[in-house]
């Protein structure tokens, strides 16, 4: 409504500026995806999101793209480092939310007439839903230890072993983690949340490969098909969300210059170069070890489990993790823009980094491929494994979509469907198998309140910014 959007080329849309818009506006989108991305406000988000002072080229809505807080959920925003800003919400509250994969050399064959065996076991040692526990209980010295060294606490520590680090983003240690800006009260928050899925929208899903698109590349991920592999969802929990609420209230109170300029309070920015900017990046970053221990705590605790379920060390079972990516993260990046090298943060809120084969953050053993992009779709419907596509430097700043993206809210998928039912014909129907800590959880995750990944991915793959590697579908789900 009142939005003009202009077709680019097929599957590129543009909403030009107008205004004190500072850049364009660009949706990545088949038709059938931009009807869905209408139904919400995506549109007048990302057309907000373009008077942040710095944004570069224009800002990106995903296919996946959905309502979110200021900035929409399958979003990127780059936004000049020097001369921009950096915004909280254009992060999200869970920060580092993000999956993982981890690979077995375990068939399909291997666990039928095994699934809720191994159901009940995760369930059962794996903490999930709010007040949950964690899998370490500690005090504030040791969150703010993991705070600052990720997953070199946990490699210390008997929670994971070195290629851990190898296959995580940033070898899942960010650095430039200040856990001296992390507030107490976030770090109470973590204590004893160390290891935990939390609720909601975060699950532990035991998959199949159904389909391998790229021999080639699937080679190079180590994925064959009807091979078991685990896919872990979670991000920072209550420390991650309570660091995003401290940094919005202070910058909205210290930038309200800026926050004047801006046509939606969500999107509250703090000036890059100015000391809440420094502080909120150096918490952020803190924030992202944080999740980084998290899903590293959950993916070993699960080796321990099909341990126990299939008789046999992890290893022998070549329990390695493929990939882990951030999907709600703001990194300083160098990118080329116009010719010229820029530092940028570039916001990634709901989308994928997605660099391409050759480049040096790629890790080497993907290197010549590019990095595998992790897309869940739903507890219900397949999830996907790219490789970051060789047109996302130019297309997207190194970045592809998250998941199939929400299609009705919490409230409404609670109105639609009733959880034991959906978990009863996920059983009767598919052979999938889910327990939750609240049947709520399920209606709202139902397979029915997400859009259609098949068709998120299709478009990904056709503009070449993440090209299909490997489909998967579930077998185990748990969540909060
Ligand atoms: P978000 O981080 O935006 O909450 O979720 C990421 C994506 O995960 C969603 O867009 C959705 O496609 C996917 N998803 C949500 N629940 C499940 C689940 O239980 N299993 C799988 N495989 N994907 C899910
Ligand atoms: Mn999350
Ligand atoms: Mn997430």
């Amino acid at each position: 409504d009142g939005i003009t959007l202009e077709r680019v080329r097929e599957y590129v849309w543009e909403i030009p500026p107008e205004g004190d818009m500072r850049a364009p506006a660009r949706v990545f989108a088949s038709e059938a995806l931009l009807e869905e991305i209408k139904e919400d406000k995506t549109l007048e988000q990302i057309k907000n999101t373009t008077h942040l002072p710095g944004i570069t080229n224009y800002a990106i809505c995903m296919p996946d793209g959905h309502q979110g807080y200021g900035f929409p959920v399958g979003g990127v925003g780059a936004i000049d480092a020097e001369d921009g800003c950096i915004s909280p919400g254009s992060v999200g509250y869970d920060i580092n939310c993000g999956v993982r994969m981890m690979r077995t050399n375990l068939t399909y064959d291997d666990l039928q007439g095994r699934e809720e065996e191994l159901v009940d076991s995760l369930f059962t040692n794996i903490p999930s839903g709010l007040g949950g526990g964690g899998i370490v209980e500690s005090g504030v010295d040791t969150v703010e230890e993991i705070l600052e060294r990720g997953v070199d606490w946990a490699l210390e520590n008997g929670h994971a072993v070195e290629g851990d680090l190898l296959h995580c983003e940033d070898e899942g240690v960010r650095a430039g983690a200040d856990a001296d800006k992390i507030s107490q009260k976030a770090k109470d928050r973590g204590k004893n949340q160390i290891g935990s899925l939390g609720s909601g929208n975060h699950f532990l899903e035991v998959q199949r490969v159904t389909d391998v698109f790229d021999e080639e590349v699937g080679a190079a991920f180590g994925l064959e098909k009807d091979q078991i592999v685990v896919l872990i969802h979670c991000g920072s929990r209550g420390l991650g969300h309570q660091t995003c609420n401290d940094y919005l209230r202070k910058i909205e109170q210290q930038h309200q210059g800026l926050l004047d300029q801006l046509p939606d309070k969500e999107l509250a920015a703090a000036p890059a170069g100015s000391q809440l900017a420094e502080d909120y990046y150096g918490a952020m970053n803190a924030a992202i070890n944080f999740a980084w221990v998290n899903r590293q705590l959950i993916m070993h605790r699960t080796r321990q489990v099909f341990e126990r379920v299939f008789d046999r060390p992890w290893e022998e079972m070549e329990m390695e993790l493929l990939y882990d990516v951030a999907h709600n993260i703001a990194k300083k990046e160098t990118h080329t823009v116009g010719g010229e090298d820029r530092e940028l943060y570039v916001h990634r809120k709901g989308a994928t980094r997605a660099f391409p084969a050759g480049h040096p953050d790629v890790p080497n053993a993907y290197r010549d491929v590019g990095q595998p992009v992790i897309i869940p779709g739903s507890m219900g419907a397949g999830s996907y494994v790219l490789r970051g596509g060789e047109n996302s430097m130019d297309l997207t700043f190194g970045s592809t979509a998250h998941g199939a993206g929400r299609l009705m809210s919490r409230t409404q998928a609670k109105n639609e469907y009733w959880g034991g039912d959906v978990q009863d014909a996920l059983e009767e129907q598919d052979r999938i198998y889910v327990k939750a800590q609240s049947g709520a959880t399920i209606a709202e995750e139902a397979p029915g309140v997400y859009k259609d990944v098949d068709e998120v991915v299709r478009i990904s793959d056709a503009l070449g910014i993440g090209d299909k590697v490997a489909r998967t579908f579930p077998i185990c789900n748990i969540k909060g």
